[in-house]
């Protein structure tokens, strides 16, 4: 049975960034418990993924479970347009509550790449209701925000597997991306290239965009806080909005609730995802200024023009309330504060590896980072022997655990991650 499931699957089924020809089989998964996938064979594998950054509490959480379980009593879903309900109104309130100050209108969307459309989407309404005729966005290289086409005009043109569109999507203004890591010494040096641009395409740029402080499937690097800082200053000394994708970084994954915190500041537009509904069910939000939604609604248009299907979702959003509720009892910080601590001591000798040229750790996330690039099938299947998932990519290896996980399978994690540099599954 499980053979003639992968057969099908493997003909038929696309997975993300995968071809549906000559690809090797994926790895049949049947159930999920805590930090554990268990596998058709009975293999019991400690996830070091989390499911891209987004099941934070754990898989089959009990109160996750039980919130959505009573939503689906009630009602699973009913149309937005022209009706509200509860689960939205609730979730929007905690996410006021969550959120910096200034943020003040909540969109609904449905993915993390919707989110990004409608942010872009915001700023241009922005300026069409002003009258001003402003397209360009500014980002910086090394920047990843999604796969659908605005968002692909804005992750960085090189470094991206997008190049194939580059005669129908955007031309947007890209900065070199910062060099000066997290603990680094800030100098200015490093913000050159984005104070140049967004001086030169002032009349040009209708809004910035990037993820603050880490920068995720662009290259997993962290930046310096005062890069994020200045370039705060910058938007306002223009007077450009400031879009901060934290899709990937809100939720305490970085040790902070917002990684934006570390620079004390607030964007214009915010983009969350991911981790939203701790894993359990596809949603996406983006906050903006009271200034902002009342422009857009002076304007002839007089609505942000985007409407999906299953906008505000009463069980996704019922099940976000409850990741809300669980993350305001504050359990995280501790967590992720004894993650980052174990990654940094597990993970630090590594630099020394022959293989690697970097390790770096911030909060619940470790990147060891290699000199040269992964032969990805063959290490995850190294990784799935040794009980580990694992999915590296290019020549990066990282973990971005449950918040929940227990300090062995952590260090169980990181010593499967050293062992793996001893084996030749590298391009030389
Ligand atoms: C994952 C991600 C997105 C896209 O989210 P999807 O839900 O996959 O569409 C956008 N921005 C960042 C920073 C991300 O990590």
């Amino acid at each position: 049975m499980k053979e003639k499931d992968l057969f099908f699957d493997k003909k038929h089924i696309w997975h993300p960034y995968e071809s549906i020809t000559n690809t090797n089989n994926c790895f049949l998964v049947t159930s999920a418990k805590g930090i554990f996938l268990k596998l058709s064979n009975g293999q019991k594998i400690i996830d070091g993924m989390s499911s891209w950054w987004s099941v934070i509490h754990g898989y089959n959480h009990k109160r996750l479970n039980l919130a959505l379980n009573k939503q689906i009593k009630k009602m699973s879903h009913v149309m937005f347009g022209g009706i509200t309900h509860k689960p939205a109104i609730s979730l929007c309130r905690k996410l006021l509550e969550i959120t910096p100050k200034n943020l003040d209108c909540i969109f609904l969307a449905d993915s993390g790449s919707v989110a990004i459309e409608i942010a872009m989407k915001m700023t241009l309404q922005y300026w069409n209701a002003l009258n001003v005729n402003k397209t360009k966005f500014l980002t910086i290289k090394n920047g990843y925000h999604g796969d659908t086409f605005f968002a692909i005009s804005v992750s960085d043109p090189l470094n991206s597997k997008h190049k194939i569109y580059n005669n129908v999507i955007l031309k947007n203004i890209f900065a070199e991306s910062p060099v000066i890591s997290f603990d680094d010494i800030w100098n200015n040096t490093d913000l050159k290239s984005f104070e140049e641009l967004i001086c030169k395409n002032q009349h040009s740029i209708a809004g910035v965009i990037l993820e603050p402080i880490v920068q995720g499937a662009g290259g997993m690097k962290f930046y310096h806080p005062n890069y994020l800082k200045n370039v705060r200053k910058l938007c306002n000394l223009y007077n450009i909005p400031l879009i901060i994708d934290e899709i990937a970084t809100g939720f305490g994954r970085t040790g902070k609730l917002f990684a934006s915190e570390y620079s004390n500041i607030s964007g214009d537009i915010l983009c969350i995802g991911k981790a939203l509904t701790a894993g359990m069910l596809t949603l996406s939000a983006v906050l903006t200024t009271r200034y902002i939604a009342d422009i857009i609604s002076c304007s002839k248009a007089q609505c942000l023009m985007h409407g999906p299907t299953y906008m505000g979702n009463p069980l996704a959003c019922a099940v976000a309330n409850e990741n809300i509720k669980m993350l305001k009892e504050n359990k995280w910080k501790k967590q992720v504060k004894n993650i980052e601590i174990e990654l940094k001591k597990n993970l630090k000798s590594l630099s020394n590896h022959p293989k690697v040229s970097n390790v770096r750790v911030l909060g619940a996330i470790g990147v060891v980072e290699c000199l040269y690039p992964i032969k990805i099938k063959k290490m995850q299947s190294f990784f799935i022997k040794n009980h580990i998932w694992i999915k590296p990519f290019k020549n990066l290896i990282y973990t971005t655990p449950a918040y929940i996980i227990d300090k062995d399978s952590l260090k169980k994690i990181t010593k499967v991650i050293a062992l793996s540099l001893d084996t030749d599954n590298f391009i030389y």
